[in-house]
């Protein structure tokens, strides 16, 4: 059984074909999946999305970094208590918050510093949020490496997911070193041919704290990504097939233990 942790299917793209990318999913032996929020509103989207999808589709909310940088730091209470509602509202659907995070790629130029600056903020309130909830956080993080590690290291982190990994091995080692409970998603990046620090990585990793994502619609896996221009939650089985091909476990341990380590994260009974 496969789980994807991390996906977006409530985009443009997939929404329109929300039935068949459930069939599909279904029938790739992908059973579970998690809709992620990337701003308030697509937060109820996701929502609605796992209430659509009942008993295989949960969902978080939260605020993307590259979606908060234009607001001002005065806004974040009243966002956070939008978030609050939404996940004490709905226990039985909302698992996480996020996706929350750094993101020093996407900056708006001439803001640069100023964008930094509200996306610590808002990644900060979200983190305190998501452990008085207790609750996993869902991180991304790109070209931001120290100041997450500097704001991982004083934040009251609980249970993580860093959301598509694509760092070393030794970055990795540096988080699980911390007291929250971290785990690590790999995406399609995984299966791409230049991505050999990314497969050093899942190679390495103890089996225990690693996660599986499409983030569909983005990043389909190499074995797809010649016929298709949007990813989906079924082509986790690719991401899950490239795995157990860098790993020393036999298969079968490598796809439970990543289900297992799913559950595990988002604390959703087995
Ligand atoms: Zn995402």
């Amino acid at each position: 059984m496969i789980f994807d942790t991390h996906c977006h299917g409530y985009w443009r793209g997939l929404r329109d074909r929300r039935e068949e990318v459930r069939r599909n999913m279904l029938a790739a032996g992908v059973v579970r999946s998690i809709q992620i929020g990337a701003d308030y509103a697509s937060s109820l989207q996701a929502l609605e999305l796992a209430r659509d999808w009942g008993e295989h589709t949960w969902c978080t909310a939260g605020i993307h970094p590259t979606d908060c940088q234009e607001c001002a730091p005065g806004s974040i209470p009243g966002w956070m208590e939008k978030l609050e509602e939404t996940a004490r509202g709905n226990r039985d659907k909302v698992v996480g918050i996020g996706e929350t995070g750094l993101d020093y790629y996407h900056l708006v130029p001439g803001k640069e510093e100023e964008g930094k600056r509200v996306q610590r903020e808002f990644f900060a309130a979200q983190a305190e949020l998501a452990r008085s909830l207790d609750l996993a956080l869902v991180i991304h993080t790109r070209d931001a490496a120290a100041d997450m590690l500097a704001l991982m290291r004083t934040l009251p982190i609980g249970r993580a997911v860093i959301h598509c990994y694509s760092q070393d091995p030794a970055f990795a080692r540096t988080l699980m070193a911390l007291p929250g409970e971290i785990y690590f998603s790999f995406s399609g990046v995984l299966t791409y041919k230049n991505a050999r620090l990314v497969q050093q990585t899942a190679r390495e990793l103890p089996l225990d704290r690693i996660l599986l994502e499409t983030d569909a619609p983005f990043l389909p896996p190499q074995a797809v990504r010649n016929r298709v221009s949007v990813n989906e939650p079924a082509f986790t089985r690719h991401i899950l097939d490239f795995l157990q091909t860098l790993r020393d476990e036999p298969t079968g341990e490598v796809e439970q233990a990543v289900w297992d380590n799913s559950n595990r994260a988002f604390r959703i009974p087995a």
